[in-house]
């Protein structure tokens, strides 16, 4: 039988990982996972029900609703990846605004929201074959990845980035506002409690500052089939 690995990638907001991981689900055949997309239709659920905004966060409120909250992942066929639902609604742009990202990385502290979506994250990845990115990816959720990545980039050029991604989809963001919350969530990312954004022993560092998508995708094409080989 075919031998299906696990590719985890890890790293600070906006550094391409979801790029260089769709593109690998592709070539390889494999399922990608965007867990950033699960903290995010929490964070919206929480939103939506007043249990998280600028200056609160009703943590035992959300806790209580947890079960309440079904995430379901669904492949669109033209898109060429999964796009993510929340309770039935497809909410793949609306976890994408400025306003989300200023209040996940508040809601991903919580354990109780961390173990939940841990556990459908092991579920999704338990017969390899697998790409899944995040922040705890390869320290946390899959520790024996077979590949651990680890993305990095300046903080003025992932901000670029999301300001040009905010700007196409036509939301009002200043490039001010963009770097602040790049730098905000790179912040409370690292430091919380619960699973930290740290780089796992054994994952191997990728600065793309100045590497193009094409060359990272060549470099990790080549660790991949080495493994594989
Ligand atoms: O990947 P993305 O930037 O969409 O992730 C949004 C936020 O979700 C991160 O800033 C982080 O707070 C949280 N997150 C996390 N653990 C993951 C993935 C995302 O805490 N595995």
């Amino acid at each position: 039988m075919e031998k299906k690995i696990t590719i985890a990638i890890d790293g600070f907001s906006s550094t391409g990982k979801s790029t260089i991981a769709k593109l690998l689900a592709k070539e390889y055949n494999y399922v990608y996972v965007d867990t950033g997309a699960m903290y995010r239709a929490v964070t919206l659920y929480a939103f939506q029900n007043n249990f998280v905004g600028t200056s609160f966060l009703a943590k035992d409120k959300l806790i209580e609703h947890l079960d309440d909250i079904d995430l379901d992942f669904q492949y669109d066929e033209k898109k060429g990846f999964a796009e993510i639902y929340l309770n039935g609604e497809n909410v793949e742009q609306q976890i994408r605004t400025l306003e989300i990202s200023n209040l996940v990385s508040k809601v991903a502290t919580i354990s109780e929201v961390r173990r939940k979506l841990v556990i459908e994250q092991h579920k999704m990845g338990a017969k390899g074959g697998i790409v899944m990115d995040g922040r705890d990816i390869g320290t946390v959720v899959f520790p024996n990845a077979e590949l651990k990545l680890y993305m990095t980039a300046s903080a003025e050029t992932r901000a670029q980035r999301r300001y040009k991604e905010l700007i196409d989809k036509g939301e009002k963001v200043t490039y001010d506002e963009v770097l602040q919350n790049v730098n905000s969530r790179d912040e409370m990312d690292s430091n919380r409690k619960d699973s930290p954004l740290v780089k796992a022993d054994d994952a191997i560092e990728f600065d793309n500052s100045d590497m193009s998508i094409e060359e990272q995708f060549k470099s990790i094409c080549d660790l991949i089939n080495n493994i594989l080989s």
